[in-house]
């Protein structure tokens, strides 16, 4: 390993908390499709950040509307008005078709902004009796790292010795209407459900066609809010402007992250209705970063890149050129047992457990070929690049992942 790799590495390891276990490459430059190691030699991105760089790498217009912003006024806390977050807040009402936003940095705390509303709503609106209020999650979810988020997560690697968790939490299967329709039937305290429209974290799985059109019917039948998290499948990732379009739903609350940014600094959103978001008054939630003049800045630019270089429909369209790249693979090679997704959010099912070691063994000679993915749940790799990709490159893309699955 070369020195200024190792040494990056060295530091990390010594100093900061051993939370996440990175692939060995150190980046120090990105742009478009493409990231450079430390030590110049260039690679595809096919992770994009958990795709949250869905407009490529260091965009030139984010990048310019963040340094014009940030040579004017970055942040000034909630106390007083701004002239960039009303602006940003009807672009984004306007760009999302909702009555109002309400802007924070992570995604997780747009998914807390999400629950509490939902709790709030469940006393002010539906008349559910005080700390009663339910909320229904399915297995398989990701919404972060906070003990909300982990107490609605069936992931023992989330869980494991941080009990005790909060209650008002319940789960049911994914992709299952049944079950949804016999939890809301049995109990009248529950406010909500929250929801992926494909599933990010847990491999990139994908409901069957009419789910979300079916959560959608039982969660008005039975005055339930419809929460869709939309924090990975959000802004053109599926090859639609959201995941629930793809049904033609309305979720009472979307929730947004990531992408929002163009990956150059967290900014999370949560949407809905006035009925909903107006139950929440001054002082009873927010962040002193929520909606801050940089971030306003950043967003309009960022979603104003998505529609002007038509990248929802450029996801469709790569998208489907991978698939069938990897599914023409598939007669050849048996490692690989499916590739199923979305737009440019898609995942190959490697033929082991998930245990094995095999898919990460795989991403490892992909790397050393120069192209940067990372297994989810031990035995699907996720491939998410940036919606700025080019045919060319996804060609160059998918000789590599041809090139390492036929020499395993
Ligand atoms: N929701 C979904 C669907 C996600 O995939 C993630 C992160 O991967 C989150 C929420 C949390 O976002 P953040 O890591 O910015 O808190």
């Amino acid at each position: 390993m070369l020195e200024a790799t190792q040494h990056a590495m060295e530091l990390e390891g010594k100093y900061g908390a051993h939370n996440y276990k990175p692939m060995p490459v150190v980046l120090a430059k990105g742009s478009g499709v493409y990231v450079w190691d430390v030590e110049g030699k260039q690679y595809l991105d096919f992770l994009s950040a958990y795709s949250a760089v869905s407009q490529g790498h260091c965009h030139p217009r984010i990048i310019d509307a963040m340094i014009e912003q940030a040579q004017k006024l970055t942040l000034t806390s909630r106390a007083f008005y701004s002239d960039k977050l009303g602006e940003c807040e009807k672009f984004l009402c306007e760009y999302f078709g909702y009555d109002k936003v309400l802007m924070m940095n992570s995604g997780v705390e747009g998914g807390e902004t999400a629950l509490k509303l939902t709790r709030k709503w469940a006393y002010k609106v539906k008349g559910i009796a005080p700390n009663k209020a339910k909320t229904v999650y399915a297995s398989g979810n990701f919404w972060g790292r906070t003990l909300a988020a982990i107490s609605s997560s069936t992931d023992p690697s989330s869980t494991d010795d941080y009990g005790p968790f909060l209650p008002g939490f319940e789960i049911i299967p994914y992709d299952d209407l049944e079950a949804l329709e016999n939890i809301f039937k049995s109990d009248p305290n529950i406010a909500g459900f929250m929801v992926e429209p494909i599933q990010g974290e847990a491999g990139v799985v994908v409901p069957r066609e009419g789910y979300l059109k079916g959560v959608r019917d039982l969660c008005t039948k039975y005055n339930v809010l419809f929460i869709a998290d939309e924090v990975q499948t959000g802004i053109g990732r599926t090859g639609k402007r959201l995941a629930c379009d793809w049904e033609n739903v309305k979720p009472d609350i979307l929730v947004l992250g990531k992408a929002l940014s163009g990956g150059t600094m967290p900014v999370s959103a949560a949407f809905a209705d006035d009925e909903i978001m107006l139950t929440i008054a001054p002082g009873e939630h927010g962040s002193t970063y929520g909606g801050n003049p940089l971030a306003c800045a950043v967003t309009m630019a960022a979603l104003q890149v998505v529609n002007d270089e038509n990248l929802a429909d450029n996801a469709e369209v790569m998208g489907k050129l991978f698939r069938k790249r990897i599914s023409d693979l598939q007669q050849k090679c048996d490692l690989i047992s499916l590739v199923r997704g979305k737009g440019l959010l898609n995942a190959i099912v490697i033929n082991d457990t998930e245990e094995s070691a095999t898919a990460m063994n795989l991403c490892y000679k992909m790397m050393d070929k120069g192209l940067l993915c990372k297994p989810t749940h031990g035995n699907k790799i996720r491939f998410a690049p940036p919606l700025v990709i080019t045919e060319d490159q996804m060609n160059a893309a998918c000789d590599i992942i041809e090139e390492v699955f036929l020499t395993t």
